[in-house]
């Protein structure tokens, strides 16, 4: 099985798995890079999983549908612009012969959904959209804190070999954060140097793999001291670990 990135737009990746005949696609905002990769390597698309309905993650979804008649898996809250098979959470769905795990991780959109299979030769494989990144999160456009925190402990709670296939190359932005939040973490600046250097030669910096990303991440780090007392420092955020959690998206969303 092959997995690989297709890369689009600024830093969208479209995930492509494939066997050497069959394929899928996860989240194609765009449907000329994903038809320009099956060609080339004379592919069948048999499925095409959507996470979210942003249109950097639907936009190739009516193309490429109608050129294939692959069958769309889509969370059945939300909107979506070609016919689908409705998920939510603890569906499955079997394409390329593995058994996909429908997870429901509200946050960034209200119906936001993640794909597991917890075998894809060998180690666990998660597409989670705009959940998940390498060092961050995904920006809270219609859900809480309390509803992405949640979400985010549920992904956490997935073994520590899992592949976390995310949606955005986002990895360096996010790490200069995390290193503004986690100074003394020495996880964390090793991490950023390995990345840096994939960075340098073209290479994407993912999928990232869940035992890492719990050592480096401040979004699955916030009930650490360290990150509280880094979290209170900026701003003094009284209550629960959902208003910690919140106060430390929004020091994200205004840092530069
Ligand atoms: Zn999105
Ligand atoms: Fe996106």
């Amino acid at each position: 099985m092959m997995i690989t990135a297709l890369p689009a737009f600024a830093d969208n990746y479209f995930w492509l798995v494939h066997n050497g005949r069959d394929a899928l696609v996860v989240d194609p905002g765009d449907a000329a890079p994903v038809r320009e990769a099956l060609q080339r390597q004379q592919l069948q698309l048999a499925a095409i999983l959507v996470t979210h309905h942003h249109a950097d993650h639907t936009g190739g979804v009516a193309e490429l549908h109608k050129a294939t008649g692959a069958p769309v898996y889509a969370p059945a809250t939300e909107r979506m612009p070609a016919p689908c098979h409705p998920l939510r959470g603890g569906d499955r769905v079997n394409a390329l012969g593995l058994a996909w795990q429908v997870i429901d991780v509200p946050g960034h959109t209200a119906g936001h959904i993640a794909y597991f299979c917890p075998d894809v030769e060998g180690a666990p494989l998660l597409f989670c959209g705009d959940t998940l990144f390498s060092g961050g999160c995904g920006r809270l456009f219609e859900g809480t804190p309390a509803q992405m925190l949640a979400s985010l402990d549920t992904l956490s709670a997935l073994p520590d070999d899992t592949r976390i296939c995310c949606a955005h190359e986002y990895t360096l932005s996010n790490l200069r954060f995390a290193r503004a939040v986690e100074p003394a973490n020495d996880d964390l600046a090793r991490y950023e140097q390995h990345c840096m250097v994939l960075r340098e030669q073209g290479l994407p910096t993912l999928p990232a793999t869940l035992a890492n990303e719990r050592r480096i991440n401040p979004f699955l780090r916030s009930r650490e001291p360290a990150v509280r007392q880094a979290v209170q420092a900026w701003r003094e955020t009284p209550g629960d670990d959902a208003a910690i959690f919140g106060t430390l998206r929004q020091w994200k969303n205004e840092f530069r």
